[in-house]
């Protein structure tokens, strides 16, 4: 199985937290649309097996207008084998979510949204530099689902300075009332480079203390666990049936195909990233031209990546895989490092797979990094 990603990297604003690559200027969206097509061709015989996803991340996919999505529609469908079941993403801002757009949507063979609402309330929008207000994510989550979109997953932040635990339990139950299948939700990052951070830099803001944080973190865990959500990643909640299957695959070590500026691409063994530049990106395409870099993975690269990816989800990490791809002494370095983690009760092993417990997930970053390869 593999997927495909497609990177848009256009937003009509940028949001005081975000660091991902994308700008505000969209002039170069007809252009943008044509290499991304281009580079589909291009790289065709790179996934020749069935594509099981295809997800639109960005940047804001919802820029993109209708000839836009048909073009890349029908390069996909002529250079790929698309699989009939095939889940199909678009993330979504809730201001670009208007009746048309959402019509528009519903006519193409998307059948995923994943919209970012962040919150329910309209200080914080604010404050994150949302464009759209708490009563707009509420209608636009009902509009998607009167377009018959079910599988709606939606994010939301926590950890925000100011936000108290009301303000939280608020967002959850408002999500919930929604009747929203999926939803993602992560702690605030002051990442360097951001709007965010200067201010924290600056002493004007501060961040809340992790006893705060934990407690966030233990509300969304019971609250949306105990309203059916079933947590299979550390950020990800899904109702049964509707796990994101692209993410999924990212966090199983599948291959996928990044498309796009700054995309991303795993072929089962390295990693390559496309030219983080539009300008470039475009004129190496027109030039025939893929501007990306390798990266190439060692043995030990490699058992870090499972480590990580397979703790951080409820499958947890396969032991069988583990001596099979990267022989005894991983094998044997992981359990022993994880021994201590296995006595106090912060891992278990079910079925020969590896698992964080209730309890682990509260300091999983600590666990991982200690079950990594060093030197
Ligand atoms: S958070 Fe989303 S909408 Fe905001 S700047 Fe980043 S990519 Fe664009």
């Amino acid at each position: 199985m593999a997927g495909i990603y497609i990177h848009i990297p256009f937003c009509k604003t940028r949001c005081t937290y975000c660091d991902f690559y994308t700008g505000t200027n969209e002039t170069q969206m007809d252009a943008f649309v044509d290499a991304l097509c281009a580079e589909a061709r291009i790289r065709k015989d790179e996934i020749p097996e069935q594509v099981k996803t295809v997800y639109f991340g960005g940047g804001t996919p919802s820029r993109l207008r209708q000839e836009h999505f048909d073009k890349i529609f029908d390069a996909l469908q002529h250079h790929y084998f698309i699989a009939p079941e095939v889940e199909i993403t678009v993330e979504a801002n809730p201001d670009d979510l208007s009746e048309a757009y959402v019509e528009m949507l519903s006519q193409l063979p998307v059948n995923r949204l994943s919209i970012g609402i962040q919150s329910f309330d309209d200080e914080e929008l604010k404050f994150l530099s949302r464009r759209h207000s708490a009563q707009q994510a509420i209608d636009t989550v009902k509009r998607c689902q009167q377009h018959g979109f079910g599988n709606i997953s939606i994010d939301l932040m926590y950890g925000l300075p100011q936000q108290t635990e009301e303000i939280w339990q608020y967002n959850l139950a408002q999500a919930i009332a929604l009747d929203i299948p999926h939803i993602s939700s992560y702690h605030l990052i002051y990442e360097e480079k951001t709007k965010m951070y200067r201010l924290l830099q600056a002493g004007r803001i501060k961040p809340i203390g992790e006893e705060v944080s934990t407690t966030m973190f233990t509300m969304l865990i019971d609250r949306l666990t105990s309203h059916g959500y079933i947590h299979y990643e550390i950020s990800a909640f899904g109702k049964e049936g509707y796990f994101s299957r692209h993410n999924s695959s990212y966090w199983k070590n599948e291959k996928y195909l990044g498309l796009g500026p700054a995309a991303h691409s795993f072929d089962g063994d390295n990693r390559s990233l496309n030219v983080p530049s539009l300008i470039r990106y475009i004129r190496g395409i027109e030039s025939g031209i893929l501007n990306r870099e390798t990266e190439y993975l060692s043995l030990s690269e490699k058992y870090n990546e499972t480590v990580l990816t397979g703790l951080r989800t409820m499958w947890g990490l396969d032991l069988r895989e583990l001596i099979t791809r990267f022989g005894d002494e991983f094998y044997r370095y992981c359990l022993q490092n994880a021994r201590k983690y296995l006595d106090r009760n912060l891992l278990k092993t079910e079925d020969d797979r590896l698992k964080l417990t209730r309890d682990g997930i509260f300091i999983s970053d600590g666990i991982m990094s200690d079950l990594m390869w060093v030197g």
